[in-house]
């Protein structure tokens, strides 16, 4: 008999806190959790998922660049995860994979549980159309955002999110070259990896802020500082790091495999006391 297990897939991954977070779920609740990091290349992903299961994997965090991928292999999908078109919580169900997405939810509850703030109405502009940005756009459409602005490198991705969100109105697509003249937003979403690897400076115009601007960066650490330098300079009135998102979509997942919800905050407050990048919000 195999020991349950669990862990997240990604390339990179040694950067995880992942198994960190929910071994201290695990010792908040008395559950004994073997959570590892796991690196796969996207073309050696499905043969290590199915090596993971053969060796009692029961349940996978997957991020960048395998949520999409994740997405294609799961026999079931939650409707959040259809509507995104990405997965990043794999759970083994009678020698399946079902596929949910738990970065949307976490998202939200980090800036309106957390940090008190009221997402409606607001015009959001989200950077990025990969795996985390397909993961929290229905989300954000979800907590009664006004509207969404969906812009990438990449423009075609940013087309295929933005059709695949089925509300022309409210979420549609336009190019990054052309940020300068999209007006203002309440809400700013970066959603990119671009500052990994540690790339310099995040170069926007300040004309898509106003006083009143939310600006989050999905990316905690070092490869937060580029877009929360910029956010700060535009006077942006809140400025979060994905630290507290991180922690929020891993007690969604935990939530799904243990049946229980555990405390978010102290894991929060321990992982904020060791992080580089402190926030800001008035
Ligand atoms: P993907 O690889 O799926 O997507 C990467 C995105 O970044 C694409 O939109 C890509 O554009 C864009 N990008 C990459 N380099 C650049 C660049 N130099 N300039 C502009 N855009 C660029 O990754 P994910 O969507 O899974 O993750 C994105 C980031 O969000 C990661 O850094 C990840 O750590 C973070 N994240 C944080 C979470 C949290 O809980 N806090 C949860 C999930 C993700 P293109 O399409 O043109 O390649």
């Amino acid at each position: 008999m195999h020991m349950i297990r669990y862990a997240v897939f990604g390339h990179p991954i040694a950067h995880s806190l992942s198994p960190r977070i929910h071994t201290a779920f695990g010792h908040q609740l008395g559950i004994d959790v073997r959570y590892a990091a796991i690196d796969a290349a996207p073309e050696a992903f499905v043969e290590a998922l199915e090596r993971f299961a053969g060796d009692g994997g029961r349940g996978a965090n997957v991020t960048m660049p395998l949520k999409e991928a994740a997405f294609a292999l799961s026999a079931q999908l939650t409707e959040r995860a259809r509507r995104a078109g990405a997965v990043n919580t794999l759970t083994r169900v009678d020698g399946r994979w079902h596929g949910d997405t738990t970065d949307g939810a976490g998202l939200v509850r980090d800036l309106t549980a957390r940090h008190g703030l009221d997402l409606r109405g607001r015009r959001a502009l989200l950077l990025g159309a990969g795996g985390a940005a397909r993961g929290v756009a229905p989300a954000l459409l979800d907590a009664g955002i006004a509207e969404l602005v969906v812009s990438n490198r990449t423009p075609e991705r940013a087309d295929a999110l933005a059709d695949a969100l089925g509300e022309p109105k409210r979420a549609h697509s336009r190019y990054w070259d052309d940020l300068g003249n999209l007006g203002e937003f309440e809400l700013i979403v970066n959603a990119t990896s671009a500052a990994r690897g540690g790339q310099g400076e995040f170069s926007l115009p300040f004309s898509i802020t106003t006083s009143r601007t939310l600006a989050v960066d999905l990316n905690y650490g070092e490869a937060a500082i580029p877009f929360l330098a910029w956010a700060r300079a535009a006077n942006c009135r809140d400025v979060f790091d994905g630290l507290g998102m991180l922690v929020e979509q891993a007690a969604e997942s935990f939530a799904l495999w243990h049946g229980t919800r555990p405390d978010t905050d102290p894991v929060y407050a321990t992982l904020r006391g060791h992080s580089a990048v402190l926030v800001t919000s008035d």
